[in-house]
């Protein structure tokens, strides 16, 4: 027996909650505003649920009107704040939660975050309360979808940002090792390794050797006449001041070190995040609307699709091993 529905009778929805979970990302304004718009033009009471679940367990929830969601679909952050909330974690939070959402009349919720959020979303519907995710996280890492909100604005920043760093590190013939983002996943790192030919690329996926991996090709670069060198080093890799001072030890050339850090995720968001967000805020009310409930919705190539919640979390995604092997190339 499943879990939780998938199918509601379409009339028995009348009042939408909404919140963003988890870290923010450039495009969550953007995909609450479509959310709360597509939502009014289909005759939904919309409702915005302040700082996640944590909003959603102290009852922080307002009507929203069109007029609420003006102006910030070019604005980075959310306006609706988000949290991250230990006590929804438990058994007796989510009961909780359940009771609150009933005491607003909340017939369903659009879950905008992460993998995380995604899994407070299904504790909801196989509670009882029927749900839609809009992956949102500049990491990228959630497998069920080719494309996350947030990420392409997360990495022009990454890349912006190395840019200026090359610029300095080129002109006093330097290595400069970045910090970029990236707990889990390494979509950012090589990305913008890519992007930026940094002759090294570290990601928490796979084990490293310092000599080996870092140091070796460092020489090899300057023994092919390089005089600047750029290695990225993704945040969940860890010890980046060490590797910076290990670099400069044993090779002698003047390292520096620089974490990225918050800067990532912060900005208005790009085009392809103002549109991903838009469709995929559309697609999340249509999908209710439809009855369908307990989903994800994803793009796949072209199409926006909304798949089971179960299935959306369990989907792994794996590193392109082809974009290792040609940052290898390209860049030494
Ligand atoms: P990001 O990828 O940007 O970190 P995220 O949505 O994955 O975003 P998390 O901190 O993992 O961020 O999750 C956000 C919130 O979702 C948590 O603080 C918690 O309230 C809820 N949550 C996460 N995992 C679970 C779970 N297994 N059961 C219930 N709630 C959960």
């Amino acid at each position: 027996m499943a879990l939780y529905d998938t199918k509601i009778e379409p009339g028995n929805i009348k009042r939408i909650g909404v919140m963003t979970s988890g870290g923010d990302a450039p495009g969550m304004n953007t995909a609450l505003r479509a959310v709360v718009r597509a939502g009014l033009h289909y005759g939904y009471q919309m409702f915005g649920i302040k700082k996640g679940y944590e909003g959603l367990l102290a009852g922080e929830i307002y009507e929203m009107d069109r007029h609420d969601v003006s102006f910030i679909m070019n604005r980075g952050g959310t306006i609706l704040q988000t949290a991250r909330c230990k006590e929804f974690e438990t058994p007796e939070g989510v009961q909780r939660a359940v009771t609150i959402a009933k005491v607003f009349k909340l017939d369903a919720i659009v879950v905008i975050g992460g993998d995380g959020s995604f899994k407070g979303a299904r504790e909801l519907a196989k509670a009882g309360i029927p749900v839609v995710g809009i992956p949102g996280t500049i990491d990228n890492d959630i497998g069920c979808t080719d494309y996350t909100i947030g990420y392409d604005t997360a990495l022009n920043t990454v890349i912006d940002a190395i840019d200026k760093i090359k610029d300095t590190a080129c002109s006093h013939e330097r290595c400069s090792v970045i910090e970029v983002m990236g707990r889990d996943a390494g979509y950012i790192a090589i990305n913008s390794a890519i992007s930026d030919g940094a002759e090294v690329c570290i990601l928490p996926e796979k084990s490293f050797d310092i000599n080996e991996d870092i140091i070796k090709p460092v020489i090899a670069c300057r023994n092919k006449g390089k005089r600047h060198f750029v290695v990225i080093i993704a945040e969940g890799v860890g010890g980046t001041m060490h590797i910076a001072e290990q670099i400069k030890n044993i090779t002698g050339i003047v390292t520096t070190a620089t974490i990225l850090g918050h800067i990532q995720r912060g900005g208005s968001p790009s085009s392809r995040d103002r549109v991903t967000a838009s469709l995929m805020g559309l697609k999340a009310i249509e999908t209710l609307h439809a009855g369908d409930i307990n989903k994800v919705i994803a793009l796949r190539g072209m199409d926006y699709v909304a798949l089971d919640i179960d299935e959306a979390i369990n989907t792994k995604k794996h590193l392109d091993e082809d974009m290792i092997r040609a940052n290898k190339i390209l860049s030494l």
